[in-house]
Formats: structure tokens, C-alpha cells, sequence
């Protein structure tokens, strides 16, 4: 594939887990890619794997001028800016509203929300004059969770589905010009992070507890890893996907077609 040869693209939160596979893939395609993450170390690890394919920016996606700096930084290397790809995220494991004392829901919504839902609105509003020069296209990496109960708790699932809320309204308000889908993947091991102001209210989990509990909730039985699900973005991204826009493209093990 072709496709993607020296196209210039953003992802947020592309330092480990699913958006590390999707830069790697990514630069394995010819592109070059313009990453924003608060993960020094992460950061380090890909400059030191992938070289001139990657600029690296350490930052948070909270602040709108963080993803100010990583379009221009983009612009300014690459000439041009064809996708973004929001997918920063934290998680609160599946902490349960009711046992939550008042002081930390706020909290957890303050800080979960920016994050999930205002590092969303941020990436997009920074990229939308750049992506309107090339008819570029956004990504969003979103989850099972902004379709169904029980893929977290009530702070992430509210979070995924505010993703989806956005990611269909701007694909009405940028059409023509820009293309918005999203990759819903299913329950995956990675390192995603539980957020302080839960982390008092939750069971610390190991990799093995969490494989076997995701293979049993898909039908394909699967305990995915980020390598999974690269093919839908791969698929999103292309310029022969032109037709495609406001669509969540499901990576989960089939999770729609569990039965009763
Ligand atoms: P991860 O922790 O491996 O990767 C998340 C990355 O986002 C990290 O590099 C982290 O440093 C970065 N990040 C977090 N907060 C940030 C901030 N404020 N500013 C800048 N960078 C920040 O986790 P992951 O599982 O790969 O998560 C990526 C996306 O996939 C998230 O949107 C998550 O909700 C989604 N997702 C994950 C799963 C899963 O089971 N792991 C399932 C469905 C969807």
C-alpha cells in the first residue's frame, strides 16, 4: 500500500498502547508523524525506534496551545497536515458511581473529561484549517464504551460516547472538506492509566486477570493487543475510503453480536 507515503499526520497520545501500533504502521506505510504525549520516556523510546519518520512533542492534549504546536511543528517539517488522530485517553476502572464519594466524582469528572473529552475537541479545532487545505480526514479511537454499559465505569463510558457525539457533529459540519470517522476497540492490554482521583475506589488488576475477562465478553474470544486494530485506521485514513464519513468502525471481537 502506498497510500500513505509522505503524508503528514497527528495523533495524540501516540507514546503506547494503540496509538504506539498506529504510529508504527503508520511510518512502516511512508508517513511522517507529528506526536503529542505527556509521556517523556514513551516519547524518547520512538524517537530512539523510528528517527526522522517521528517529531515527538511532550505535552498535554488539556491545553489547546500544546495542540497548536504540534500543528505548526507538523506544518513546518512536513509541509502539510493530512490526518489527525485523537486518541490520548485514561480510564477509571470501572470504579461504581454509588461508591464514590461526591468530592472524588468531581474530581474524576474534572480530570477525565478534560482529558477523553477536551483533548478530543482541542486536537480537532487545532487541525481543522490545516485538514481543510489537503481534504484531510480525522480519527478518533473510541471504545465498546461509547456503545455499551460495563466497558468502565460511569466517567468513561459518559467520555466514549461524548467522542462519538463529536466525531458525528463534526463530520455534518466539516463536510465536504474533511472526513470524520472512529475505531471503537474492544476491551485491549495496554498500559491505560486509571485516573488518582479513583484509583482509591478500584481493584489494581494483573495482565492475566484482564486477558482472561476480556476473551470471555467477545465472541471471537479474543484478548486484543494494539496491533489489532490498526486495519480500521489504516482503512479510515485512505484517500480510497473518500466516501466513508461519521462512521465508528468496531474492532472488539464482535461484541454487537454477543445474543442474549
Ligand atoms: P495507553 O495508556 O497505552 O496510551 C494512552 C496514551 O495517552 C499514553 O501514551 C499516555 O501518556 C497518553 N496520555 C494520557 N493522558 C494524556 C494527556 N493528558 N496528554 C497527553 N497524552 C496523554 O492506553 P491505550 O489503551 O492505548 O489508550 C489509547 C486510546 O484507546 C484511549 O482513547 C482509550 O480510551 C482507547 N481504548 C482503549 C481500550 C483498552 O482496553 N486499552 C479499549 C478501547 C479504547
Amino acid at each position: 500500500m502506498t497510500d500513505f507515503k509522505n503524508q503528514s499526520i497527528y495523533i495524540t497520545g501516540g507514546a503506547s498502547g494503540i496509538g504506539r501500533a498506529v504510529v508504527d504502521t503508520f511510518a512502516n506505510e511512508g508517513a511522517f508523524i507529528t506526536i503529542l504525549d505527556k509521556s517523556v520516556k514513551g516519547l524518547e523510546e520512538i524517537k530512539a525506534d523510528l528517527g526522522d519518520r517521528v517529531q515527538c512533542i511532550s505535552g498535554d492534549v488539556t491545553a489547546y496551545e500544546d495542540h497548536e504546536k504540534a500543528v505548526s511543528a507538523a506544518v513546518k517539517a512536513y509541509g502539510k497536515l493530512d490526518v489527525f488522530i485523537a486518541n490520548a485517553g485514561v480510564f477509571d476502572g470501572f470504579a461504581k458511581f454509588e461508591t464514590v464519594t461526591s468530592a472524588a466524582m468531581n474530581a474524576a469528572y474534572d480530570m477525565l473529561m478534560n482529558i477523553n473529552v477536551k483533548g478530543y475537541f482541542n486536537g480537532a479545532r487545532a487541525s481543522v484549517e490545516e485538514l481543510r487545505k489537503t481534504r484531510g480526514n480525522m480519527i478518533f479511537t473510541v471504545s465498546g464504551a461509547g456503545f455499551y454499559p460495563d466497558g468502565g465505569g460511569v466517567w468513561y463510558t459518559a467520555s466514549k460516547h461524548a467522542q462519538i457525539g463529536l466525531m458525528r457533529q463534526l463530520a455534518f459540519e466539516l463536510a465536504p472538506e474533511i472526513r470524520v470517522n472512529a475505531v471503537a476497540p474492544g476491551g485491549t492490554l495496554t498500559a491505560l492509566n486509571v485516573i488518582p482521583p479513583l484509583k482509591p475506589f478500584v481493584k489494581e488488576v494483573d495482565n492475566d486477570t484482564k486477558a482472561k475477562s476480556i476473551k470471555t465478553r467477545n465472541p471471537l474470544q479474543i484478548a486484543m493487543d494494539s496491533e489489532d486494530h490498526i486495519g480500521p485506521y489504516l482503512l479510515l485514513a485512505s484517500k480510497k475510503s473518500r466516501a466513508i464519513t461519521g462512521e465508528v468502525i468496531a474492532s472488539d471481537g464482535g461484541l454487537s453480536v454477543r445474543g442474549l
